[in-house]
C-alpha cells in the first residue's frame, strides 16, 4: 500500500546533524561542541527570554496573524513600507513559500550549486523542476551561466548571498549586471541569511535592490539576531509578491513567542552587531589557522568556513566528532564549519589537525 507520492523516496532528507547531547553521552563527555548550524554562540540577546516568558502568558490564543507590530517594527528597522514586509517560520518557510506563489509543476527554478541544501527539497516537493548550475572554480556563483540558464519557463532564480555553505559572495557589479541581464517577470530572491556578517564593502546589501520589481529580499532573525529556536525570517519585495506569500503562508505560522522574541531582538542591534564582530574576528583567525591544513578554503563573509576535502569529508567529519566537535560534512564534496567561541573554535583546530595529520 502506498499512500504518499513515490517521488519522495529518491529525495534526501534535511539532516540537521548530529544531536550534541547524543555525542556527548557516547564519548562520555560533559558536553559535545556544535559547529554545524551556523548559530551565534553567545546565548540569546538580553530582553528576549524575558518577552518570551511574557508571551507564553497568552498562549491559549492565537497569535496576531497580521503580524502587525513586527512587520512594522521590521519596515522601521529597514526602511521599507510595511505592506512590502512578509514573516514567516524562518526564511526557508519563506522561500518555500515564494516558490508556491510562483511556480506551477514544470516552472524552473535557478540556482547555483552547491548552495544552501534546502533548495532541491523545496524545488521538488513544490512541483518545480531544479535547474542548477554549477559553483565557478572559487566555489562562488557563476551568474553570467545563471542568467544564461533561464529559459521561457524560469520563473524564479535564488541567489544565496553570502552562499550557504561556500561562504563566498557574489559583488555589485557582478549582481548588478545580472540583474539586468534577467528578463523582468523572473522573480530574483536574494537569500541574506548570513548578511549581517559581510565586511567586504564591494558585497551589495540586497535591500538596496528592492526597489526593482523582480527583487525579494529573504533574511532571518536564527543567526545573527540568535533566534534559532524561535523560527522567524522575513521577506522584503514588491507589496504584490509580499501580499502573496502572506496569502500562501500557512495560517499563524509566525508563533506568539516568536513575534515576541523577534521585537525584542530588534531593539538590540548594537549588541548584534557588537556580536557579529566577534565572530569576524574569529572567522579571520581560524581562517589563517586552517590555510596551513587545508589548502583553497574561500574566504568566507559569512559566519562559518568551507573546507573543500572532496572524497575526504565525510571522515573528516566523523573525525571531529571523535573528538567531540560536530560539524558538517556534505559527503564527496566539502565540510562547512561555523564559527564559534575562541575556545570552541580551538578545538576545531585541533581536531582537524589531528584529522589530517
Ligand atoms: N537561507 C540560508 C542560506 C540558510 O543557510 C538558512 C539556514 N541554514 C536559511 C535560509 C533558513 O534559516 P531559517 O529558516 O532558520 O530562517
Amino acid at each position: 500500500l502506498r499512500l504518499t507520492r513515490a517521488d519522495l523516496d529518491a529525495l534526501p532528507n534535511y539532516v540537521p546533524g548530529r544531536s550534541p547531547a547524543d555525542l556527548a553521552r557516547e564519548l562520555g563527555l560533559p558536553e559535545a561542541i556544535k559547529l554545524a548550524s551556523n548559530e551565534v554562540p553567545y546565548g540569546p540577546l538580553p530582553g528576549v527570554v524575558e518577552a518570551v516568558a511574557e508571551a507564553a502568558a497568552g498562549v491559549h490564543r492565537y497569535p496576531d496573524m497580521g503580524v502587525v507590530a513586527l512587520r512594522q517594527a521590521l519596515a522601521d528597522r529597514y526602511e521599507v513600507d510595511v505592506d512590502r514586509v512578509a514573516t514567516g517560520c524562518g526564511s526557508v518557510a519563506l522561500a518555500e513559500h515564494l516558490v508556491r506563489a510562483t511556480c506551477l509543476p514544470g516552472d524552473e527554478l535557478v540556482y547555483s550549486w552547491r548552495s544552501f541544501e534546502a533548495y532541491p527539497i523545496i524545488a521538488a516537493t513544490s512541483g518545480a523542476t531544479s535547474v542548477r548550475v554549477p559553483n565557478d572554480a572559487g566555489h562562488g556563483h557563476d551568474l553570467t551561466a545563471m542568467a544564461a540558464a533561464v529559459t521561457d519557463r524560469t520563473r524564479m532564480i535564488l541567489v544565496c548571498n553570502p552562499n550557504n555553505p561556500t561562504g563566498t559572495a557574489v559583488r555589485r557589479t557582478e549582481l548588478d549586471r545580472f540583474l539586468d541581464a534577467v528578463p523582468e517577470d523572473v522573480l530574483v530572491v536574494i537569500d541574506e541569511a548570513y548578511r549581517e556578517f559581510v565586511t567586504d564593502p564591494e558585497v551589495p546589501d540586497g535591500l538596496s535592490y528592492a526597489d526593482r520589481p523582480n527583487v525579494a529580499v529573504l533574511r532571518t532573525l536564527s543567526k545573527a539576531w540568535g533566534l534559532a529556536g524561535l523560527r522567524i525570517g522575513f521577506l522584503v519585495a514588491q507589496p504584490q509578491v509580499a501580499a502573496a506569500v502572506r496569502k500562501v503562508v500557512t495560517p499563524f505560522s509566525t508563533s506568539a513567542a516568536a513575534q515576541a522574541g523577534a521585537l525584542a531582538a530588534l531593539a538590540q542591534a548594537d549588541e548584534v552587531y557588537r556580536r557579529c564582530a566577534l565572530v569576524v574576528a574569529e572567522r579571520d583567525r581560524v581562517t589563517e589557522a586552517l590555510g596551513k591544513l587545508v589548502p583553497d578554503v574561500p574566504a568566507s563573509q559569512a559566519n562559518f568556513l568551507w573546507l573543500p576535502l572532496g572524497d575526504r569529508s565525510l571522515e573528516f567529519g566523523k573525525a571531529c566528532e571523535a573528538r567531540g566537535v560536530i560539524v558538517r560534512p556534505f559527503p564527496g564534496d566539502g565540510v562547512r564549519v561555523t564559527i564559534g567561541t575562541p575556545a570552541e573554535n580551538d578545538a576545531f583546530l585541533a581536531a582537524a589537525e589531528s584529522a589530517l595529520a
